[in-house]
This record gives C-alpha cells, sequence and structure tokens, in this order.
C-alpha cells in the first residue's frame, strides 16, 4: 500500500516515550507519526520547526477536567473556613466586583499556570464567557467554557437565568474562539431548583453539549438534598433524567452504592478534585475502583484555585493516587499509568475530545519533562517519576495542538500577565 507523504510541520527528536527513545512528528496539529529514534527522519520543508528531545520524556497533556480558571485571583484568600462559610462570606460578596477585565486576566494567570505544569485544557464553570473565551485564545490554550445556572430558588432569578442562556446561544453561535468548545452547567443541586435544572438538561441535549455540575461533595450536602428531596444529589439528577455521558460530576464524594451504580450504568464522567476535598475537609474517601467496576469515566480536576491553592496537576495526580492508596491499605490500587491516564485521557472522554494519548491520529497535546530535574534523576521509570515524584516545575515544554507555548518554561507575556492578574486582584477583592 502506498504511504500518504507526511509534511511535518513540528518534530520531537530523540525524546523518551514510555522510557523509549522516539522522534514524535506532528502534522498541523495532530500527531502524524512516532517513529523509533533509530529511524531516520524525513526532509522537511523550512518552516518544520524541531525540538531536541534529548534528556527529555513526553507525556499526554493534562486536562483540568474541574476549575474555575479566572478563580486564581482569589488564591490565598479566606482559607481554612467550611466550604459554606467560605463561598456565603468570602467568594459570593467578592464576585459582585467581577467584570470582564478581572475575569480575563484571572484567566490568564491560571492558562499560564497551567501551561507551566503541563496541562493542556481545562473545563470551566464560572462567568464572563467572552473576556474567558478570548483569555484562551490569546494563551494558546483549549478550553470547555459552560455558562452556568444559579437561581437559589427564587422564580425571578429562574427568569432571569434562562434569559442567559438564551443570550448565550448567540455566544455558542460565534466561531470566533476555536479553541473553545461551548458546554452548560447547573451549579448544584443546593444553588439550582429542580425546575431551571431540567430547563438545562433540555438546553444542553438541544445543543449536544457536555453538562457540569457539582454533586455529592460535602456530606451536609447530601443531608440536605434528603431532607428536601428524600433523595441523594446522584438519585435526584437521576429522577430528573439527567444522567448520560454528557454528564460531568464534579467531586462525587459522598456516593451510595446505588448513587454509583447509576453513574456507572450511565456512563457519567465523575472529576476528582483530591486537594480541594481534603483542603476543605469535604471528605477523602473518593470511590475510585468501585466507580470504575461500576463503568464511570473518571477525570482529574484541581477546582478553582481559591479552594486547591494552585492548578498543579502534577500535585492532583500524586494526590489522588496516595488517597487511594490510603484509605484503603492498599499499595497496589490505583497505579501511576492510571494515575496519568485518569488526568489526560479522562479528560478527554469527558469533553469528546480526540486527544490525551500520544498517538498517531491524536491530537498533539503533549509537555515534556526535563530528565536533569532531580525528581527524574535517577530515570528508573519516567512515569513513576511524573507521578510519585516530579511537580509543575519540572515540566520543559508544552505543546497544544500542534503550536509550541512553551520551551524551556518560557511563555510569551509571562511578566504582563503576572503585573495585570496583581492590579485586577487589587480590584476584585474588597470585602
Ligand atoms: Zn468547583
Amino acid at each position: 500500500m502506498e504511504q500518504r507523504s507526511l509534511h511535518p510541520t513540528l518534530i520531537i527528536s530523540n525524546v523518551l516515550l514510555d522510557d523509549q527513545p522516539v522522534h514524535i512528528l506532528v502534522e498541523g496539529s495532530t500527531i502524524a507519526q512516532i517513529l523509533p529514534a533509530t529511524a531516520s527522519l524525513p526532509a522537511t520543508s523550512s518552516t518544520c520547526r524541531h525540538i531536541d528531545g534529548h534528556h527529555k520524556a513526553a507525556f499526554p497533556g493534562l486536562i483540568n477536567t474541574h476549575t474555575h480558571a479566572a478563580m486564581t485571583l482569589f488564591r490565598g484568600y479566606g482559607d481554612d473556613l467550611p466550604l459554606q462559610q467560605w463561598l456565603e462570606e468570602k467568594i459570593w460578596p467578592n464576585e459582585q466586583h467581577l467584570d470582564d477585565d478581572i475575569v480575563y486576566w484571572g484567566t490568564r494567570l491560571a492558562c499560564l499556570e497551567m501551561i507551566k505544569g503541563g496541562t493542556t485544557a481545562f473545563n470551566d464553570m464560572y462567568f464572563h464567557l467572552s473576556a474567558t473565551a478570548q483569555a484562551v485564545a490569546d494563551s494558546g490554550m483549549k478550553a470547555a467554557l459552560t455558562q452556568v445556572a444559579m437561581d437559589f430558588f427564587d422564580p425571578s432569578r429562574t427568569a432571569e437565568a434562562k434569559q442567559q442562556f438564551a443570550d448565550y446561544e448567540r455566544l455558542m453561535a460565534s466561531n470566533q474562539w476555536p479553541q473553545v468548545q461551548w458546554d452548560c452547567a447547573c451549579h448544584s443541586v443546593y444553588t439550582v431548583s429542580t425546575e431551571l435544572l431540567q430547563w438545562v438538561r433540555d438546553f444542553a441535549r438541544e445543543h449536544h453539549t457536555q453538562l457540569s455540575i457539582h454533586a455529592s461533595e460535602t456530606q451536609k450536602e447530601c443531608n440536605d438534598c434528603q431532607l428536601r428531596y428524600g433523595r441523594s444529589p446522584i438519585q435526584l439528577l437521576d429522577s430528573l433524567d439527567m444522567l448520560d455521558e454528557h454528564l460531568i460530576v464534579a467531586h462525587g464524594l459522598w456516593l451510595s452504592d446505588d448513587d454509583v451504580r447509576l453513574l456507572g450504568a450511565h456512563r457519567c464522567t465523575v472529576v476528582h478534585n483530591p486537594n480541594s476535598n481534603l483542603k476543605l475537609g469535604s471528605g477523602a474517601r473518593f470511590l475510585y475502583s468501585e466507580l470504575r467496576q461500576a463503568g464511570a469515566n473518571i477525570a482529574l480536576g484541581t477546582d478553582g484555585c481559591s479552594s486547591s491553592n494552585n492548578l498543579d496537576m502534577i500535585e492532583a495526580c500524586k494526590t489522588m493516587s496516595l488517597l487511594q492508596k490510603g484509605w484503603r491499605a492498599d499499595p497496589t490500587v490505583l497505579p501511576a499509568a492510571e494515575v496519568l491516564s485518569t488526568a489526560s485521557a479522562g479528560g478527554a472522554t469527558a469533553l469528546g475530545w480526540n486527544t490525551g494519548r500520544l498517538e498517531p491520529g491524536m491530537q498533539a497535546d503533549l509537555f515534556l519533562t526535563d530528565l536533569d530535574n532531580l525528581a527524574f534523576v535517577p530515570n528508573n521509570n519516567s512515569l513513576s517519576n511524573l507521578i510519585y515524584a516530579a511537580h509543575a516545575d519540572c515540566v520543559d515544554t508544552t505543546i497544544i495542538g500542534g503550536q509550541v507555548v512553551m520551551e524551556h518554561r518560557k511563555v510569551k507575556d509571562e511578566a504582563l500577565i503576572v503585573a495585570e492578574a496583581r492590579r485586577a486582584a487589587r480590584k476584585l477583592i474588597t470585602v
């Protein structure tokens, strides 16, 4: 069979992939070919970019599947409080000050931090979506952005939320930001009425979007839901016909056997946010094995920067694995390869994207770690070093959709982003 001739636009030569030296050939936004490093490289045009991968290891880009990007500006503000008090006294009053400028620079700061930690895409739940989309585009990242519904059971706010979704349709129709996927979200079952939950369900299905929701995050939320509805949050979502493969449940920490069965049977995604759950004291016993066995897709997130304080997905990988080993008293559970797959391919499945694995035909979303970093010395096993020893600063190069957005830890406009984010934070936090 005749082979189609390759026209690589980016070549990463002599890089370790699964601890084997290879050349990764990228054509446009896609991985075209992976060759053993002993193979000779094809002839290339003068526009093809070369990255010397010697002494580096390649990994699929991490997908932060639940975050509130612009909340970077709340970093270190209102720590060590219970979730409800933190939301009601610290976050919601200051969020009244949000404007496009604040959200843009907060999101640029988030994207900068994510790129520097090997994260190539994220699933966001926040406000001022066109400013967020512009920040995503200017950063060179990919994101699923969601219009988020909240009515606090107040009928006038239900109507207002529906109007916001009507306005959102115009944004969804615009092709201004090709890196952005427009999705939907409901904040939670404790802030959204069943009328609005069902309305957003229909909106999401009509527009073929994913639908994110915080659910079963705290024991209090589950107890309150039982009192209000006589059901768990997951059972409530099931009774409202909201469970399907497009539903992305953030947290899913307090689950009954029946909840696990429902989430698995409907092929929902559950996003584990281990650092946020631990810091907010929400819980530690994420039912990873049970959910996997039941058939649910599992992804990894950091949650907003005000509850996990950073967007370091490599750190989240380690915490996720250690938590499972710890509470189950079983060192064999959730080995490194499964953690990485959850943090990359799990997110891709959640968002319906052709990425998360380094194989020909997949999107060229990847990062390279520097093997001179002490976390990779000696390099007995680069995957083990990544999950159990490394941190964001070990990432040397980040490539998103075939574009090099960081090389040797240099990102475009870093000083400007830092200065503007500091200015925006002073505008945001006044309470
Ligand atoms: Zn969240």
